[in-house]
């Protein structure tokens, strides 16, 4: 940790004295891996470059958005064209006609869709639409899994099997989580057994489509399906979090994967809810839930279930947002797939070159690298990693002008800009970087 960057940090200190933590996004705060964050001016196709001057290979991508590479010249020409027509107008405009259709016409599941502001609010919307639709209460979630900072899903502590939950933030009411059954990821038992226990008082499962918020852990084939199937044996919704996973690991995000067979046992099923974020925004703030019509029709006006927003459907975020999409055909696709698998491949080997034991996971082009040996099946797996390594590997890349997700539990990114010269940056930093990995130590309790 010898970089210096005088003004990242005196930013950061002012930023500390009027914002807590000084950030607005706890994650961006490098609290697990330590040293001060940087505060990036610019970006371009892989790169962003902080208030230092200094130049980073970008493997973070807005945690998703910047599918494209930053600062695309058609989704900026698209974001220009919609700020010079105006910001905002609190009416229906076309952009979000075009975004809506876009996404109906990509993911054969969503018959109707509505546009939020934020991931939060779309599965937020989509879990009330569910209770609504249901006329229930309970909702059964994956420990590990991210839905956003809604209150009642974030429980995801206390993941005994069929455990009711306790929340993990405090202000919380313990009375708004009760109602969420949290169960481990990829344990088709733990679901049934909830369903034995409260299968007519539960109104939705909910899970992310690949679980990437504990580090990536695919869904175990057939696992999707087999959700699908409990949920409405009994009367329930399955709404699939396509939050992260939506838009980018194809044409129809994680679903699209499973349907066009690479998961053959996944086939002939649909989830009922799909919520989607990120990639949709084109680094602009959007989000969206869809799903089957008879269930989207309870939605108001047409329906009881109140959902609304001042600054949803916004003109420059859909222009940015549709943009984005449109610049997503099968080429980019096929690029992002290779580009994870060289990046992946290269911190792997690298490691093991170093003698660290490593695992890398992946779902489609996002990945992400455990330091235990073991294959991580869920959340529980996913602690038992060596996550002090993780710090002295981030700072060394840090250093040597590569941007990782600056926490041993998530993703890694990457866009349709990353080329041989990135991928040749990364390469030549990672020899230091996995030797600093190899000799770091557990810090003290
Ligand atoms: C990022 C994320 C969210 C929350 O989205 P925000 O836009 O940050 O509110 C929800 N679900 C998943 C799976 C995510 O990755």
């Amino acid at each position: 940790m010898t970089t210096h960057s005088p003004a990242s940090a005196a930013l950061f200190a002012r930023a500390l004295t009027v914002t807590p933590g000084g950030v607005n996004s706890p994650v961006r705060a490098f609290r697990s891996v330590g040293g001060t964050p940087r505060f990036m001016a610019s970006g371009r196709g892989a790169w962003i470059t902080d208030v230092d001057g200094k130049h980073y290979v970008d493997l973070v991508g807005s945690w998703g958005p910047m599918i494209l590479g930053h600062s695309h010249p058609d989704v900026i020409a698209a974001v220009t064209d919609a700020v010079s027509r105006g910001l905002s107008f609190g009416t229906p405009g076309e952009g979000e006609v075009l975004l809506a259709e876009e996404i109906v016409r990509r993911v054969a599941p969503v018959e109707q869709v509505r546009l939020v502001s934020s991931g939060t609010e779309a599965t937020m919307s989509a879990v009330r639409l569910a209770r609504g639709f249901t006329k229930r209460t309970k909702v059964v979630k994956f420990a590990g899994c991210y839905h956003g900072h809604v209150d009642a899903l974030l429980a995801s502590a206390g993941s005994g099997v069929a455990t009711l939950a306790l929340p993990d933030s405090a202000g919380v009411p313990a009375t708004t989580t009760a109602d969420v059954i949290v169960v481990p990821y990829n344990d088709i038992a733990a679901v049934e057994l909830a369903f034995s226990k409260y299968g007519d008082e539960i109104a939705c499962v909910i899970t992310e489509a690949a679980a990437a918020n504990m580090g990536v852990v695919p869904p175990l084939p057939g696992f999707n399906k087999m959700l699908a199937e409990i949920a409405h044996r009994n009367g329930a919704l399955l709404i699939s979090d396509e939050v992260m996973t939506g838009f980018r690991l194809s044409r129809a995000g994680m679903y699209g994967l499973e349907a066009a067979g690479l998961d053959p046992v996944a086939q002939g099923w649909a989830p009922d809810l799909l919520t989607f974020g990120k990639v949709i925004g084109g680094g602009l703030p959007v989000g969206a839930f869809g799903g089957r019509a008879d269930v989207m029709a309870l939605l108001a006006p047409e329906g009881p279930v109140y959902q609304a927003g001042t600054l949803s459907g916004n003109p420059v975020a859909t222009a940015a947002g549709l943009a984005n999409l449109r610049g997503l055909n099968d080429t980019v696709y096929a690029h992002l797939n290779e580009t994870a698998n060289t990046v992946g491949r290269l911190v792997s080997d690298a490691l093991y070159a170093a003698g660290v034991p490593n695992r890398l996971q992946r779902a489609g082009n996002l990945f992400s690298i455990f330091f235990t040996a073991e294959q991580v099946f869920n959340y529980d797996d996913a602690r038992e990693q060596e996550s002090f390594r993780y710090a002295a590997f981030f700072h060394s890349m840090l250093d040597a002008g590569i941007y990782l997700p600056p926490s041993a539990f998530e993703a890694w990114f990457v866009s349709a800009a990353h080329d041989d010269l990135a991928l040749q940056q990364i390469a030549d930093a990672l020899p230091a970087a996995a030797a600093a990995a190899a000799s770091a130590t557990p810090a003290r309790a």
